[in-house]
């Protein structure tokens, strides 16, 4: 498995940092994101560091989305939006702040959620 040690995902991964993880299998982890834009905003990342969409290899993207219906399921029961947005921001023009690949989960609960 690649990590990157300046990258702050990587050391989640590597329980360096502490992280409310909801979901951790071998390829794929998903877990809070620490500033919560909607109530249950989670983070999903591959554990390979791969920085974008531009580096993201079509095994890492196939074992990562395979898991995305069920960590939204689980948001879905956990928290009882109304509706949810994925999210993905691929270089620092679209608003990437961490260049470890990742999707933003964000459960919706109608108007004056937070988001959107
Ligand atoms: P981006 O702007 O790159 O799409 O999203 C990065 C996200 O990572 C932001 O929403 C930010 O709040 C989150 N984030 C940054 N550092 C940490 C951290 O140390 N822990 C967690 N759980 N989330 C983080
Ligand atoms: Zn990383």
């Amino acid at each position: 498995m690649k990590h990157d040690p300046n990258c702050i995902f990587c050391k989640i991964i590597q329980k360096e940092i502490p992280a409310a993880i909801i979901f951790e299998d071998d390829d794929v982890l998903a877990f809070m994101d620490i500033s919560q834009v909607t109530k249950g905003h989670t983070l999903v990342i591959p554990k390979q560091h791969q920085k974008d969409i531009f580096e993201l290899t079509t095994e890492t993207a196939a074992s990562l989305y395979q898991k995305v219906p069920l960590i939204a399921q689980a948001l879905k029961d956990t928290f009882e939006p109304i509706g949810l947005n994925i999210v993905n921001n691929n270089g620092e023009a679209a608003g990437q702040t961490v260049f470890h690949y990742h999707m933003h989960l964000l459960p919706r609960y109608g108007k004056g959620d937070g988001f959107g």
